[in-house]
């Protein structure tokens, strides 16, 4: 991806040296409580695959502020650029039908964090919260996606950041709301199924976002959608699940196929249009 050259956004809040400190919370009451704001927050799922399987260690291992790396400074960086490109590809889009587009704010944290949705473990995955309008990230996530789900490339972070803030644009457009409405008449499997449909939404959104950033600042290099298919596809809850448990359980699925993600997110960059995004009328998902 072309970046280097990008603007940077105003809106990151760097909270990176003001982690929570380490033994914050512990034990298996922990877990249960990780795993119960995770789910109330519809956060990406990466979480409860470490947590499920044990391996993240995160609820000792919570990362003790101190210095920032080049690499760090650099990734930071990068997330501005993206979340500045979002902020200008949604305001032309917005503006295109009326509406004003408000910037969300983008908070980059190590190891924990209070938001107005709770307090957020980094093992939960990048999640947005639409109480304050905040998309929340910890930049350790990107070596996760990277070493231990097989997404490595600046384009899938990039992705990464797009689905946020494609959450923050379905909070605006009323979409979350009346996603919300439905769920809590619903009972638990079609509840999840509503979850998937606004979560391949998300996706088809940051599909759109690539779209129209390519069109007007030509940041997309050889290999960047298909690093960001890759991605989609890493993060799929069948993918994932399988990796964690061992078999599939459709029902539980709250973001969707490996399969939608991919087709979801490429819808969106195919066609630019945000009417191309309506998963919840789609005939066939
Ligand atoms: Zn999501």
């Amino acid at each position: 991806m072309r970046w280097t050259g990008g603007r940077r956004s105003d809106n990151v809040e760097d909270q990176r040296r003001s982690g929570v400190g380490k033994g914050t919370i512990g034990g298996i009451i922990g877990v249960l409580i990780i795993l119960a704001i995770g789910l109330l927050m519809g956060a990406d799922p990466v979480s409860l695959l470490s947590t499920i399987a044990g391996e993240s260690g995160s609820l000792d291992g919570i990362s003790q502020p101190g210095a920032l790396s080049a690499a760090d400074n650099e990734s930071a960086d990068f997330v501005s650029v993206v979340l500045a490109d979002t902020e200008d590809t949604w305001q032309e889009i917005f503006a295109q039908q009326g509406r004003v587009y408000e910037q969300p704010k983008l908070v980059l944290f190590s190891g924990g964090v209070d938001s107005a949705c709770g307090f957020a473990e980094s093992a939960m995955g990048p999640f947005y919260c639409p109480t304050d309008q905040k998309v929340y990230i910890d930049l350790d996530f990107y070596r996760e996606l990277k070493d231990q789900l097989g997404a490595p490339g600046d384009f899938a972070q990039a992705y990464v950041i797009a689905h946020e803030v494609g959450h923050h644009v379905q909070n605006l457009l009323g979409t979350s709301d009346q996603v919300q409405r439905l769920q809590s008449q619903s009972d638990e499997s079609t509840a999840n199924r509503y979850s998937v449909l606004l979560e391949l939404q998300a996706d088809c959104y940051a599909g759109v976002w690539a779209n129209h950033a390519d069109t007007s600042r030509h940041i997309i290099e050889a290999g960047d959608i298909e690093e960001a298919m890759n991605a989609a596809s890493k993060i799929g809850d069948d993918t994932l699940q399988k990796q964690s448990q061992g078999y599939v359980v459709p029902d539980s699925f709250t973001h969707g196929t490996s399969a939608q993600r991919v087709k979801w997110f490429k819808t969106g960059i195919d066609s630019g249009e945000i009417g191309s995004c309506d998963t919840f009328n789609a005939t066939v998902v």
